[in-house]
């Protein structure tokens, strides 16, 4: 497949496939299946709304869209393979989508603050194996890290920044991809699916919605986010027909909440924080504020494209379970008491919050066959936006392994 996998026109040869879910995942395989000439019927209770993110329970239309690719603690195996890949993916499918009109907002540069000596010692090795790989990382030391205006958040020890990482906007993603795809002829259904399962007669799968209506496609792709569990275990308990599913323990997908919020900051704040982050070639020397600035898992994005030019991101907190914690809001909002005052004095414009799946005892994302014709893609916990392209790609040649 071509690092943009679009260069396939429709063939008779193409699967009808329907996928659910129409989160990051649900979208860019869809997208990527479309446009390699597959019919591809897209079902998703969201589409179409106009879904806000205090409401929407998908994982997807909650993210920063920081795409923390090289800054991962191995430089081989699964993880950073995919990694890797999406990474590349983005930026070829960025740049097809831009060509018809459809640009996502990137923002290239990511610091990664030590605030211990352990995690400092982590970097240091990280940035060894990075600089052996050619990649544009380079390590600043606290001197630097003071120099910076507005301040960064304190005690921070150093930090590790990366040219090569940054972040897109989730929702244009999201809107992009959706668009192009239903302008090469996907259909996309706003229904909620309550039941999957093999067709009655011959091969495939087909499912319910929630009008009682049911739908029959040759290949099914299960990218529900959270709510895929229900379905399989639905599914499996239909006992025969269940079983055509894999063998093995049953998928457990765990709920983990994460809130974030949206900032307004002073108007000389803003423009520190808006400014481009150093050029790849620069990356020794300090800019006002270098992009995405991850503190202890939480993330720093600057918004200066949102209105006003003023807006920051701040998020997100990792809970366990369906309910936000105010005390984890109220931790995120001051950096667990690292905030610096200009972060602290910041007016806060929206908060929201959304679910993430994390597979249970098993390495995320879930990217199965589950049984002939049934793609189970899910289960992409903290990384899914970032994942999408690898996971799609995934999908598209497990239903092409079929031509
Ligand atoms: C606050 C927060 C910040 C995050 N920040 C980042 C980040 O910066 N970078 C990053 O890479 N990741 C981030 N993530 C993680 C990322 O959001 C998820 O990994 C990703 O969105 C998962 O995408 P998905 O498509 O699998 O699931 P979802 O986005 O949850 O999509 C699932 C979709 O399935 C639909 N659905 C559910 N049930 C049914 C049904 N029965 N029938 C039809 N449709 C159904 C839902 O409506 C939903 O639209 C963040 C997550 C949160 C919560």
């Amino acid at each position: 497949m071509s690092a943009s996998g679009t260069d396939r026109s429709q063939t008779p040869s193409s699967r009808s496939v329907i996928v659910v879910g129409g989160g990051i995942v649900g979208v860019a395989s869809a997208w990527l299946l479309q446009r390699r000439g597959h019919r591809v019927l897209l079902i998703d209770p969201a589409l179409g709304s106009d879904s806000s993110a205090e409401t929407a329970p998908s994982a997807s239309r909650a993210a920063l869209g920081v795409l923390m690719g090289h800054v991962f603690r191995r430089s081989h195996g699964r993880g950073w393979q995919l990694r890797q890949r999406s990474l590349a993916l983005w930026k070829s499918w960025s740049h097809s989508l831009a060509s018809r009109g459809r640009p996502i907002a990137y923002r290239s540069g990511l610091l990664l603050l030590a605030h211990d000596g352990p995690e400092l010692e982590r970097q240091q090795t990280l940035l060894a194996e990075r600089q052996k790989l050619g990649l544009p990382f380079s390590a600043w030391s606290l001197e630097q890290l003071q120099a910076i205006a507005p301040p960064l958040p304190a005690p921070a020890l150093g930090g590790l920044f990366s040219a090569a990482d940054g972040q897109i906007d989730p929702h244009q993603a999201l809107e992009a991809l959706h668009s192009d795809a239903c302008a090469a002829g996907l259909t996309s259904l706003p229904q909620s699916v309550t039941t999957i399962e093999p067709r009655r007669r011959g091969n495939g799968w087909q499912v319910r919605l929630l009008d009682g209506s049911v739908l029959e496609a040759e290949w099914l792709v299960l990218a529900a986010g959270i709510e895929g569990q229900s379905l399989l275990a639905a599914l499996e308990s239909q006992g025969a027909r269940g079983a055509a599913v894999r063998a093995g323990p049953p998928l457990k997908l765990e709920p983990v909440l994460g809130q974030a919020l949206e900032l307004e900051v002073e108007a000389s704040v803003a423009q520190a924080i808006g400014q481009p982050p150093p050029h790849q070639n620069d990356s020794d020397t300090i800019p006002g504020w270098p992009g995405v600035v991850v503190w202890q898992g939480m993330c720093l994005v600057p918004r200066p494209d949102l209105p006003g030019g003023r807006r920051l991101w701040l998020g997100s907190s990792l809970e366990p379970g369906r309910e936000p914690d105010p005390a984890a809001l109220q931790s995120l909002r001051d950096l667990g008491g690292a905030a610096p005052d200009w972060l602290l004095r910041a007016r806060v414009v929206r908060q929201w919050q959304g679910l993430r799946p994390r597979p249970f005892g098993r390495p995320a994302p879930l990217l199965e066959c589950l049984a002939p014709g049934l793609l189970l893609a899910s289960g992409h916990y903290r990384n899914g936006v970032l994942l999408a392209p690898a996971s799609a790609e995934w999908v598209c040649t497990q239903v092409e392994s079929s031509l």
